[in-house]
């Protein structure tokens, strides 16, 4: 089960050169489209690389919580 959906706030082992390390899920596939939520540029991810690479997510409360703690069917 994939815990993490569009429009979903993540942020990722490194950040955004620009210093940000929160982004935008913006697309689902084969490859995860990403926006920064520092300078709004756009990137792309392989699903798989990506899932290496998540390290929080934000919850209805607009915490950030570790993805392995992270349990969208009792939020
Ligand atoms: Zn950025």
């Amino acid at each position: 089960m994939k815990k993490y959906k569009v429009n979903d706030i993540v942020s990722l082992k490194k950040g955004h050169p620009c210093g940000e390390n929160l982004w935008e899920i913006q697309r689902l596939g084969a490859d995860i489209k990403l926006k920064c939520m520092g300078c709004g540029k756009n990137i792309w991810m392989k699903r798989l690389e990506f899932d290496k690479k998540i390290r929080k997510i934000k919850d209805k409360d607009g915490k950030m919580v570790a993805i392995v703690n992270y349990d969208p069917e009792s939020n």
